[in-house]
């Protein structure tokens, strides 16, 4: 019996209605599951965390052979900010002047309903001949903490001895046209907390007193007046960004004990965690005085360099569009960055512009269009030596 046919833009509706705002799921994954079941896939849950950090994640998979190619993905959304700013009501899901509008649309519920519409249609052409699995990793944690959604899954599935063999990720990474850019790796993130402590006074006698204000100005003109590099080959160079600067200081007449600063380093391939921590530290006992510094690396950068993942995509992009994507490693962060560890992997999907803005929305064309993508790459993975 032929299952009813999926429609990308429907089943996009569906998610969108379901107001999963990171990590509430909203009954968001039973719509995944619902329609995979139907398609054969075997479905399973998988809640890691508890109380409030719970999180709702899905692994399914068609098949038990290899190769196992891997779609992942996330149902969780950003907050809608100001909720009278939006033009539309943000998890209505209605269609308006072709477009299909809501939070979601194409960060990434959109990419979700192409790539299980794509499946079954290369399945139904399939017929099931042919060799492989199909599988989806959806987690509810992708847009917050990230701790209990992809990395907890794939622990999990390394734990039973299940294994990807190559993994596609649709995340937005479409620039300015869909089919314009895909992503084969992206920068690490380090966030430092620096603390300048000094010694408290009155602005009549500083000679008295240490200013820890003047003393974090000097550390951060020293940090942000050094080039960290010029990128390498697949990267942009390194940049490092000041956040914020807090010295909560209410009156005119008192030197500062303390002041406190927040930056975020986006670092390539030239970089770890670690060589960064080390170049800090340099810099900042160079300026002197007493200080501290808390770093936390979200993630490392990671590069893989275009093959049997990217490539095909490339094809498949051409094939359908007559375009020729760019291989790139722009951006921020994405659960990617936990995938690549365990097999080769590529991020491909909808054009970025609307994701986490105001007034979110995908045109209805390039859901179909998307969903032909994954479908021909589909075939090219499975069916092309
Ligand atoms: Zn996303």
């Amino acid at each position: 019996m032929r299952n009813a046919a999926l429609d990308p833009a429907a089943l996009a509706a569906e998610l969108i209605r379901r107001p999963s705002v990171t990590p509430t799921d909203a009954g968001a994954q039973a719509v995944v599951a619902a329609a995979l079941e139907g398609l054969g896939f075997v479905c399973r849950p998988l809640a890691f965390g508890e109380g409030a950090d719970r999180v709702h994640n899905l692994y399914a998979r068609r098949g038990t052979a290899g190769p196992n190619l891997c779609f992942a993905g996330h149902t969780d959304v950003v907050p809608v900010g100001a909720r009278h700013a939006w033009a539309f009501d943000p998890f209505a899901g209605a269609i308006r002047d072709g477009e299909l509008c809501g939070r979601g649309a194409v960060d990434m519920k959109g990419a979700i309903a192409a790539f299980m519409t794509a499946a079954q249609r290369y399945l139904e052409r399939r017929n099931d001949a042919g060799c492989g699995s199909i599988s989806l990793l959806i987690t509810g944690d992708e847009e917050g903490a990230a701790v209990n959604g992809t990395k907890k899954v794939l622990e999990w599935l390394a734990e039973r001895g299940e294994i990807f063999d190559a993994c596609v990720v649709g995340e937005p990474t479409s620039a300015e046209c869909l089919g314009d850019m895909i992503k084969i790796g992206r920068r690490g993130s380090l966030t430092g907390r620096l603390t300048a402590h000094g010694v408290q006074g009155h602005t009549a006698y500083p000679h008295l007193a240490d200013n820890a204000a003047h003393r974090l100005v000097a550390m951060l003109h020293a940090l942000t007046t050094t080039e960290l590099d010029q990128g390498s080959e697949h990267f942009q160079p390194s940049t490092l960004q000041v956040s914020t600067i807090d010295i909560a200081n209410p009156a005119s007449n008192v030197i500062p004990a303390s002041a406190e600063a927040v930056f975020n380093i986006r670092f390539n391939d030239r970089w770890t965690g670690a060589t960064l921590k080390h170049w800090l530290a340099e810099r900042l006992d160079k300026v002197g005085g007493n200080y501290t510094l808390d770093v936390t690396v979200s993630g490392e950068s990671f590069l893989f360099p275009p093959g049997a993942v990217a490539e095909r995509l490339a094809e498949a992009i051409r094939r359908v569009t007559g375009r020729t994507p760019e291989f790139s490693t722009t951006g921020g962060t994405s659960d990617a960055r936990f995938i690549q560890a365990f097999c080769p992997v590529a991020e491909f999907g909808l054009v970025g512009q609307t994701m986490h803005k105001v007034d979110e929305r995908v045109a209805l064309a390039d859901l179909v269009v998307l969903t032909e993508i994954y479908d021909t790459f589909l075939g090219l993975f499975f069916d092309s030596p």
